[in-house]
């Protein structure tokens, strides 16, 4: 039996859900699966007028959902978040059959989402409001602050995680009353398909997610021009030429980018522990997740321990691509990523590091596969010494000082994430010191990641703005101050001349500076 025999999706069920794509022309593109590149699918290209259909029917949609009581969209999420675990048998098969992932890394994306529509279907009247905020003149002025929906929020993701990428962004935009037209990368686009199917079984209005596909520079570049916010996954090249389209039309964009990740490893550290940590935190996804660590940092302590413990469990490490669960390692999603990954390695060795682990391709295993590889001794010329590489590749340093390991791990234009291992009240003190969005201590990226609650984004080339959490919503609104004014104007009553008003004012003023609880 072959590898991909056991991951069925049928050529009805493929057809089906291509049929959710907004499209009118004839052409095509034909999607390949990393597992065993065999054709998955034939997907219709959209033209640029469909992408104004698009808008159009989702501007529609939008204006009856943003009048939907909360506890009915509410209710919408609860019910996705339990239709993703209960349906998640296809998820999982239709995510490996476009990004290759192991099925334990594709789980992580059911899970994650499944999360984020609980957290939004929790907490959604509690961060939309509407909250009571101080007024100029107590009693007398009193102030509501809503969140009203931007509109039609357009939503471009990437390949790596088709689930979660789309989902931990859009409910978010939903549950605050947008409509979304969203592309999804064209090597991954079922995956997201598929979950619209449940997203009309929730409760969610049919026109309210539109799907169309094509060229990022064709169908993106078009919902830019008629989005009235755009939420963007991808790397920081594309991101920048997105902002400055943004930044003409002046609307708002949140961009989720690139990393070059950094890990600490403390004096003190578990060594096992912190090896264990290693893979899930570099090889989820073969490496291709924008929080995946790529430069580890070792106390000279324990470098040499640490080095020899993760050669060793890389030798132990299961790959594969199939529907596995014990399965540690997928493939690579495509020849151009390989060729990333293979340019890197030959590099860092023409620039004299030396290969701890790893360093070939493996076609026997799927046609992109890489294994798992580490590399030390690795200079500043050398490629993957600063650049992301978004595969499997890892780079050690040893350090003599926190303070130096501090200041390497900041040496780059990246800002998202890091990890610390070590003693906890240690690391405690020095993440703040690291300039990253999110930072987590004795795990790789999943604590921070999986915290629904926890905002999450980049500093630096990293991106803007945040995902999840309640700035993860907020972003996808506009704050308006509602504010009634009882009994005088704020400019004073008429009886009382403006000298004799300002006098009164002032007394006030001073009173309540005295008399006001500190916040
Ligand atoms: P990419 O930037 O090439 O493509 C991402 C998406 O943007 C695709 O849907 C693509 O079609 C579209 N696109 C491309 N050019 C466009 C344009 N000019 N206008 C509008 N849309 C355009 O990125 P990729 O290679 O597919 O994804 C990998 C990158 O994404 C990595 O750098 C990774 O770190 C990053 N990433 C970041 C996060 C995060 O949360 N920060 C998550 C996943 C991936």
């Amino acid at each position: 039996m072959s590898a991909v025999a056991q991951i069925t999706v049928s050529p009805e069920r493929i057809a089906e859900l291509t049929s959710l794509i907004r499209s009118s022309g004839d052409e095509t593109r034909t999607t390949v699966s990393p597992l065993d590149g065999a054709d998955v699918a034939t997907i219709p290209v959209s033209t640029e007028q469909d992408v104004v259909d698009a808008f159009a029917a989702a501007r529609v949609a939008q204006t009856h959902w943003a009048r939907t009581p909360l506890r009915r969209r509410k209710k919408a999420l609860l019910r996705l978040h339990d239709l993703i675990l209960r349906h998640q048998d296809e998820l999982l098969d239709l995510i490996q059959l476009e990004s290759g992932k192991a099925r334990a890394h594709a789980f992580d994306e059911v899970l994650h989402t499944a999360l984020t529509g609980r957290y939004y279907g929790r907490t959604l009247g509690r961060i939309l409001g509407p909250h009571r905020r101080g007024g100029v003149y107590p009693v007398l002025t009193s102030i509501r602050q809503y969140h009203q929906p931007k509109g039609v929020v357009g939503l471009i993701t990437p390949w790596n995680y088709p689930l979660s990428m789309a989902l931990v962004d859009g409910l978010a935009a939903v549950a605050a009353g947008n409509a979304v037209v969203h592309k999804p990368d064209s090597q991954s686009p079922l995956t997201a398909l598929a979950i619209i199917e449940l997203m009309h079984r929730a409760g969610f209005p049919p026109d309210l997610w539109q799907v169309v596909s094509g060229a990022g520079s064709v169908i993106g570049t078009a919902i830019i021009d008629r989005a009235d916010y755009i939420c963007f996954t991808g790397s920081t090249a594309t991101g920048k030429k997105i902002a400055a389209r943004c930044s003409e039309r002046l609307i708002g964009c949140s961009l989720e980018l690139g990393g070059k990740n950094p890990m600490i490893v403390l004096p003190g550290a578990d060594v096992d522990r912190a090896v264990e940590g290693r893979i899930s935190a570099a090889f989820s996804s073969a490496g291709q997740l924008c929080v995946s660590i790529e430069r580890v940092y070792v106390h000279e302590s324990l470098y040499e321990r640490y080095r020899d413990a993760l050669a060793a469990r890389l030798e132990r490490l299961s790959y594969g691509a199939n529907a596995d669960w014990e399965v540690e390692m997928g493939t690579l999603v495509s020849p151009s990523q390989l060729a990333t990954v293979e340019k890197h390695v030959a590099d860092a060795l023409d620039h004299g590091a030396t290969l701890v682990a790893g360093g070939h391709a493996r076609p026997d295993i799927a046609p992109w596969f890489h294994e798992p590889t580490v590399l030390e001794n690795v200079p500043e010329s050398a490629l993957c010494h600063a650049e992301e590489t978004f595969g499997p590749l890892i780079s050690l340093y040893p350090y003599r000082s926190v303070g130096e390991a501090v200041e390497q791990a900041n040496r780059t234009s990246y800002g998202l994430n890091a990890s610390i291992w070590g003693p906890v009240r240690r690391a405690r003190r020095i993440a703040p010191r690291i300039q990253a969005g999110t930072v987590n201590i004795n795990e790789g990226f999943a604590a921070t990641f999986g915290s629904i609650g926890a905002p999450m984004g980049g500093m630096k080339e990293s991106g803007t703005g945040r995902r999840q959490g309640a700035e993860g919503l907020l972003r996808f609104t506009e704050s308006q101050s509602v504010g009634v004014q009882r009994l005088i104007p704020v400019a004073g009553p008429s009886f009382l001349s403006k000298r004799a008003f300002g006098r009164l004012l002032t007394v006030g003023l001073v009173l309540l500076r005295r008399f006001t609880p500190k916040a």
